[in-house]
């Protein structure tokens, strides 16, 4: 379509609007009401043009063939500045303080301060701990209610009043501290006057001056690109970049807000080793000489082997790169493992079998163009709220939804079906679903053909899994079985998004691997015709970690340390002859040492006394190891234990790259220095290596990655030069010159055979069961404002958002139990015993329970189970056998 815009012809796309000619003819008009990510709504008149003689409101007026529009014209001009004026005269004067988007609007129109001269005395609202709402700032633009709606998905604000006294308020009619608000900033971000606004930042505040650098969030997987503005040598406020590739100015309130920590009084600041007192600072000399000391003693009494290293999801790739270096380079083992155990090692296993590669098959942005989306296991909303957000706005726009979740939360209350298994029934459900899909014939002979292999096979096993049974088995009714397996049978485009409810079970890789049956049987994987299987990622880093090789039985980009060929690779870059054996997993480690051949075991950045499973024995193994090393921001729960504490950098303070949930390389760049003595787990590694007198190369996190290419090819076209260029580049990447690969196996899987692999796996019962002594199960999980441990969510304003972990706990068990709402219960598995306050909620079906773990003074891993799955070790976290009784005191 073709439009002039002052003479000047412009070709636009059908839909556009007049905004998009003038701005397309290098021309602009003000707006205040208008966000380029949301509805228009033409309310604030300051856009006005001429189109073909008469006045329209740029932003919402449809711009159609061969239009001639008019914008730099006196009148409009004045128009225009009339508008903004009107709107200025109702608020008070210091409406125009500062750098905001009205301050700056007004400078350019020459509006003067002056002409600010309302103020109603309307009040504010200072009950949310991350937003603040001046009322008399408010001009109803209605920008703040959209964000919330379409780009959020919560709907947590409305415009209440009439006339000039509409302004903005929560839904819930109460306070914002107690609204339905969840913190994403959105609000904050596009208010145009500073009526929202954050603590610390009131409007007027020139934030022009402070310094800015772009990162990636280091809280969830997501990835989301972060503009990090710093005063005074402290995190100001944190926005979520608008050209973010992956999060397109949108963030959560973890990665938004919870920044409180950096400057908290507990960081660790100087390093720490026991003494007979307890732990006591020490130069980093004296702390550096010990390890190294004690690393060669132990080494010489007991073999390399007696050394184990726990890498960090949360660190770096370089770190992590360096760290599996360290261990088998220096110290001379595989003994290495990240936390990728814990909640994803059954991907990156089944994934591989299926398919070849260890990540998601598809880029997000196809994911969401998907016409059916599976969503599996997976909260998004609280876990991966970014994500979340999107996909729901995809669903509120007619994308059709499955959801198979044991709980009733996030996106399950939009899904077109919610299948609810019982919790550890997921490879019958699967193959259930794969049943009905060839039974009824919604499968793609043609690919089943040509690319991909064990039909006949998985035709046999999927015998069983007929809808009944699979219904017995599960607990989900057939017709509901029957109705997904159609949707996701029918669509053309479906894909599927999973989470940690498919990988932390006994089975979870077989789970992984029926679950990847769906999207061969459909075709729906390496082909145009769908958008594969694509795990949503936990921590930040816990793909790059893994992708790095801090992992026992592989290397960096994942060749297999028994392979020659790999491992040669790995020599001829490093110099070295390498331990041809695998390496203990994380579990493995705390067993080795509490039978007491592990002798030394260095935990970086991660709490493991709180995070994994079966706590009370996984602090006998660190209190057993004769050197328990935790490089740490905090004296966390491990590092109490620890005998050498290491003061580390958090991720606003570091430099490198962190690889997100859909395999892009992204860069990480220090806002800011590290407190006191604190150094990066980059510096850490090296200073230790010099300790032990070593050189470990790589001088710097670019020069880390450059090398980290020349092992493993996959990402040698990756550097950071180039993710400053570009911003981001998924791997497989092996060519500097040509872009990774987002989309996978358009041609061929990357298995030996080049096809895709069904697998026919039988269900097989979980570790636990709900049985006479134990009859409920516990399901773990996050919830929305904490992050894992919590050693950081906690520690910022976060904490008033959710102050506690407590037990959900289904009325009728409630009921059953006489426990009340908020009272204190008693949760005992054969593992542990725990008090909760209970929550009762109908999101839990009845016979289950869930609880998140981001207090470790709540304890709850002391329930869980070493149950895990069979395939990588991977915890059984998802289900839990457990008894309920009320505390005694709570029933009096
Ligand atoms: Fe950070 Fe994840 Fe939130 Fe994005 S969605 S801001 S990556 S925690």
């Amino acid at each position: 379509m073709r439009v002039t815009v002052d003479g000047v012809p412009v070709d636009l796309p059908e839909g556009a609007t007049l905004l998009s000619a003038v701005r397309a003819a290098g021309l602009d008009v003000p707006t205040l009401c208008h966000d380029d990510r949301l509805t228009p709504v033409g309310s604030c008149r300051a856009c006005l043009v001429r189109v073909d003689g008469r006045l329209a409101a740029a932003c919402v007026t449809p711009a159609a063939e061969g239009t001639h529009v008019r914008v730099e014209q006196d009148d409009l001009r004045e128009l225009r500045r009339d508008a903004v004026e009107v709107i200025v005269s109702a608020l008070p004067p210091y409406a125009l303080e500062g750098d905001g988007e009205l301050a700056r609007l007004c400078q350019e129109l020459a509006i003067e301060p002056e002409a600010a001269e309302g103020g109603a005395g309307r009040g504010r609202d200072d009950s949310h701990p991350f937003v603040r709402l001046d009322r008399d700032l408010c001009i109803a633009c209605g920008r703040c209610v959209r964000m919330c709606a379409e780009v959020q998905g919560t709907f947590a604000l409305t415009l209440v009043g009439r006339g000039s006294e509409t302004m903005v308020a929560p839904g819930t009619g109460g306070p914002w501290g107690e609204s339905d608000c969840v913190a994403c900033g959105g609000c904050v971000d596009t208010c145009p006057t500073g009526a929202l606004t954050e603590p610390g930042l009131p409007v007027g505040t020139h934030l022009a001056t402070f310094t800015r650098t772009r990162t990636t969030c280091g809280y969830c997987g997501v990835g989301c690109a972060l503009d990090v503005l710093v005063r005074d040598d402290e995190v100001a406020a944190v926005r979520p970049a608008k050209d973010g590739q992956v999060n397109r100015g949108h963030a959560c309130v973890k990665g938004r807000f919870a920044h409180g920590y950096l400057r908290s009084p507990e960081r660790l600041t100087q390093p720490l080793l026991r003494r007979r007192s307890g732990l006591e600072p020490v130069s980093w000399a004296e702390a550096l000489d010990h390890v190294a000391r004690r690393l060669r003693d132990a080494v010489a009494e007991a073999g390399p082997d007696a050394v184990a290293a726990i890498s960090s999801a949360r660190a770096t790739n370089e770190e992590n790169y360096l760290i599996q270096k360290f261990m088998r380079v220096v110290v001379g083992t595989n003994n290495v493992d990240n936390c990728s155990r814990l909640c994803h090692s059954p991907s990156a296993a089944g994934l591989t079998a299926a398919f070849g590669l260890s990540g998601g098959t598809d880029p997000f942005d196809d994911v969401e163009r998907a016409d059916c989306l599976l969503v599996v296991g997976a909260n998004p909303i609280e876990a991966h709220p970014v994500i979340g957000a999107r996909l729901l706005q995809r669903v509120l726009h007619g994308t059709r939804l499955i959801v198979a979740d044991p709980r009733s939360v996030g996106l399950a209350e939009h899904a077109d079906v919610h299948l609810r298994p019982r919790p550890g029934t997921n490879v019958a459900l699967f193959n259930g679903l794969a049943h009905i899909l060839s039974a009824e014939g919604m499968v793609d002979d043609e690919f089943l053909r040509h690319r991909a292999t064990g039909l006949p096979e998985l035709t046999a096993t999927l015998e069983d899994y007929t809808p009944d049974r699979v219904a017995a088995i599960t607990g989900v009714p057939a017709t509901d079985l029957v109705a997904a397996a159609r949707l996701y049978g029918r669509a053309e485009r479906p894909a599927i998004v999973y989470g940690l409810g498919v990988t932390e079970h006994r089975h979870g890789t077989d789970g992984v691997r029926t679950l990847a049956n769906l999207a061969i049987l459909r075709g729906a994987v390496g082909t145009d015709r769908g958008y594969g299987v694509n795990p949503l990622r936990g921590q930040n880093n816990v793909q790059g970690a893994s992708d790095m090789g801090a992992l026992p039985d592989l290397l960096p980009g994942y060749g297999k340390v028994r392979d020659p060929v790999a491992r040669g690779r790995a020599e001829q870059v490093w110099g070295t002859r390498l331990p041809e054996h695998d390496g203990l997993r994380i579990p493995q480690m705390f067993a080795a040492a509490r039978s007491g051949h592990l002798r030394v075991l260095w935990i970086v950045g991660e709490d493991v006394a709180t995070t994994d499973p079966d706590a009370n024995r996984v602090i006998e193994a660190l209190d057993a190891c004769p050197l328990v090393i935790s490089q740490e921001l905090f004296l966390s729960e491990t590092a109490r234990r620890a005998d050498v504490v290491l003061p580390a950098a958090s991720w606003l303070e570091k430099d490198g790259t962190f690889v997100n949930f859909d395999r892009r390389f992204q860069r990480v760049r220090p806002a800011l220095a590290p407190p006191g003595q604190a150094r990066t787990d980059f510096a850490i590694v090296h200073a230790l290596a010099e300790a032990c007198g070593a050189d470990l190369g790589c001088a710097t996190p670019a020069a880390a990655l450059a090398e980290c290419g020349r092992v493993a090819p996959v990402f040698a076209g990756i550097s950071h030069e180039r993710l400053d260029r570009e911003g981001a580049v998924p791997w497989p990447c092996s060519d500097p010159g040509r872009p990774g690969q987002a989309r996978l196996y358009q041609d061929r899987f990357a298995t030996a055979d080049g096809l895709a692999h069904l697998a026919a796996r039988p269900y097989l019962p979980p570790g636990e069961s709900a049985d006479d002594d134990y009859p409920l199960i516990l399901i773990t999980g996050r919830r929305w404002a904490h992050y894992n441990s919590g050693n950081m969510t906690r520690r910022s304003g976060a904490v008033e958002l959710d102050p506690v972990d407590r037990l959900d706990v289904h009325p009728a068990d409630a009921a059953r139990l006489a426990v009340r709402d908020g009272a204190p219960v008693v949760v005992e598995s054969r593992h542990g015993q725990v008090v909760l306050p209970a929550c009762i909620t109908e999101e839990v079906s009845q016979g289950q329970l869930f609880c998140a773990f981001h207090f470790p003074a709540s304890r709850v891993n002391a329930l869980t189970s070493s149950h895990a799955d069979t395939v990588t070790s991977c915890p059984e976290y998802k289900v839990t056998a457990v008894r309920l009784r009320v505390r005694p005191e709570a029933q009096e």
